[in-house]
């Protein structure tokens, strides 16, 4: 599988964000972020709960709106409305904490909507392609049943078959697993860390330590609306500079 419709072939950035600012009322929620993330990197996101880490994927897909700065995926200003949205959110895909698949469609049916609405792709081509994600993430005996009659893990091992069916030219993850029983949680890291040896953009917000040393290429601790240290993770987990990140890791190592 490729990792993106059109593969970036110049040094630009996959995802830049520069100057980034956001509030929500008083709270400032993102404070001059500045990241760039080169095409296959991935990028994990640790910090306290309520530091922005959520908001931070949520303004990359455009889920949340910014107060100034610029955001560019692949080169490209994130649109402000209508139709490109609809493309962007095709070319960054999401997997959430909670896996957020419609409840009265068939698991196949969850994977072949966007493909045939936004790709404008035709029902075989799509079924095709969504038999094929789904045998490539251990669920393809599932695709008649409905999200509900799948355990945790099987839903979001769908949730990231429909946002591979778009293929994305970024996959964001915002604590795909912390909803997830621990017995389930490795077969939805699996799919992970298969998916970034194949050269997938990512971010992940996760505190998966053993998924971060495995599959990521650089974390970022943030605290308090700030990019607090970017560093790779060996690095960053045996030797964190800043009081910020020490007392972090003291409290989940
Ligand atoms: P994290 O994912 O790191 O836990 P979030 O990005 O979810 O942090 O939230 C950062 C801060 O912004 C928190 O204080 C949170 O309560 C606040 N916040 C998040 N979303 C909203 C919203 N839609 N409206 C108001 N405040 C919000
Ligand atoms: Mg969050």
């Amino acid at each position: 599988m490729t990792a993106g419709s059109t593969p970036s072939t110049s040094a630009q950035p996959m995802i830049s964000m520069h100057d980034v600012d956001k509030h929500f009322g008083a709270l400032h929620v993102l404070k001059n972020i500045q990241l760039e993330v080169p095409a296959g990197q991935v990028v994990i996101v640790i910090g306290p709960s309520g530091s922005g880490k959520s908001t931070l994927c949520r303004t990359i897909n455009r889920l949340e709106s910014i107060d100034s700065g610029r955001i560019a995926i692949d080169g490209i200003p994130l649109p402000e409305e209508g139709k490109g949205l609809a493309q962007l959110r095709a070319d960054v895909g999401m997997v959430f904490q909670s896996f957020n698949l419609f409840a009265h469609r068939t698991i196949l049916q969850n994977v072949t909507l966007g493909p045939t609405k936004v790709r404008k792709m035709n029902k075989t081509e799509a079924d095709e392609l969504a038999i094929s994600l789904l045998k490539r993430v251990g669920i393809e005996a599932q695709k008649d049943k409905l999200p509900a009659q799948l355990s945790g893990g099987q839903q979001q091992r769908v949730a990231i078959a429909r946002a591979l069916a778009m293929k994305p030219k970024v996959m964001l993850f915002d604590e795909p697993t912390s909803a997830l029983d621990p017995e389930m949680v490795n077969e939805v890291l699996d799919v992970m860390v298969s998916l970034a040896k194949e050269g997938m953009t990512m971010v992940v917000v996760t505190h998966e330590m053993g998924f971060a040393r495995k599959a990521g290429d650089r974390v970022l601790f943030m605290a308090d609306g700030e990019i607090v240290e970017d560093a790779p993770p060996e690095q960053f987990f045996t030797n964190p500079t800043s009081n910020r990140a020490k007392d972090f890791l003291s409290k989940i190592l």
